[in-house]
């Protein structure tokens, strides 16, 4: 053999390499590939289908940006994404469920924020389905996500379950299991809140889409980008599905992280207490306890804790 020939098969030996180099390269962003459908929650012209409506915010054009930058940043890690509306129109949940159910998707995640009458409520949640395989897929995709949230200073109230009467309670997870998708409701936070608010504004939406985008990718980067095959779940409409797994579902009565009359509350008890003249004060759970004790005669001592100025308040503590 001539040096030529060695040549040859050196040349030869190496384009083999390359060669099987690419395609593993191919086969290892195939199998982190997935396809998710997008849904950003309401939708109508004017404010028909606003969602949550707290000016200057309008929920349907928030979820619509965010999912939007969802969209572009999974395309961009190489996944399908596809958007059950493209503009401010109105879609009832099934329709929304059965394009996803369409497109094929693995993945339903319908993007929302959220708000709460007296304004007092904070921080992000995700809704899962209570049932076999779509709860297991929504737990784990919904933490990833809160994670990521929770990163930007939001509480995390976790992933949870609600039952309804027929089923799970939200339409868009009870016909999204329907199809057989693991689907999600990301209720980023309360945009009528003064503690969310004031992250959203610091931070901006495009970092809670940014936090959405890493939380999906991590979760599919966990399962190998092929989310586990649930069997739909079909619910008889009114009537309470059977076969649920036994989780406690969770109500807005058992929400740990407001009280009564919106003084935030932290993981620890701590309350933070706005007077009436707008002064802010943080006591500890201890000290606020002590405070309510002074009203313990009446059916709603918070009610009239929330009367007193913070001058009144610390007498009274020192006492
Ligand atoms: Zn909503």
């Amino acid at each position: 053999m001539g040096i030529t020939a060695d040549r040859r098969m050196v040349r030869r030996a190496l384009r083999a390499l390359v060669v099987g180099a690419a395609l593993s390269l191919l086969i290892c962003v195939r199998a982190q590939a997935a396809v998710i459908c997008l849904d950003p929650g309401h939708g109508g012209i004017g404010t028909t289908g606003a969602g949550a409506y707290y000016p200057p915010y309008m929920e349907k054009v928030l979820n619509f940006a965010v999912a939007s930058q969802v969209k572009a940043e999974l395309e961009q890690a190489g996944h399908t994404v596809y958007m059950t509306r493209n503009g401010d129109v109105s879609l009832d949940l099934d329709q929304r469920a059965a394009y996803a159910k369409s497109v094929g998707a693995d993945l339903l995640i319908s993007i929302h924020f959220n708000s709460s009458g007296a304004h007092d409520k904070y921080g992000s949640e995700v809704w899962t389905s209570m049932y076999g395989g779509h709860r297991t897929t929504g737990y784990a995709l919904g933490n990833s996500i809160l994670s990521q949230l929770a990163g930007l200073g939001f509480v995390s109230k976790g992933a949870k379950t609600k039952l309804g009467n027929s089923g799970d309670y939200y339409g868009i997870i009870r016909h999204g299991v329907s199809y057989g998708i693991p689907t999600i409701i990301v209720e980023h936070c309360f945009m009528d809140n003064v503690i969310d608010r004031a992250i959203l504004e610091s931070k901006g939406y495009t970092a809670l889409a940014h936090a959405d985008a890493v939380g999906i990718t991590n979760y599919l980067n966990s399962v190998g980008g092929v989310v586990p095959k649930s069997d739909p779940v079909v619910f008889a409409e009114g009537s309470t599905a059977g076969g649920g797994v036994g989780v406690a579902s969770s109500t807005a009565a058992s929400d740990p992280y407001k009280t009564k009359y919106g003084f935030a509350k932290d993981a620890l008890g701590n309350v933070t207490y706005v007077d009436p003249a707008g002064s802010s004060m943080v006591f500890t759970a201890a000290e606020w306890n002590k405070l309510l004790g002074n009203w313990s005669y009446t059916s709603d001592a918070e009610a009239c804790l929330k009367q007193q100025t913070l001058e009144v308040l610390k007498v009274l503590l020192s006492r």
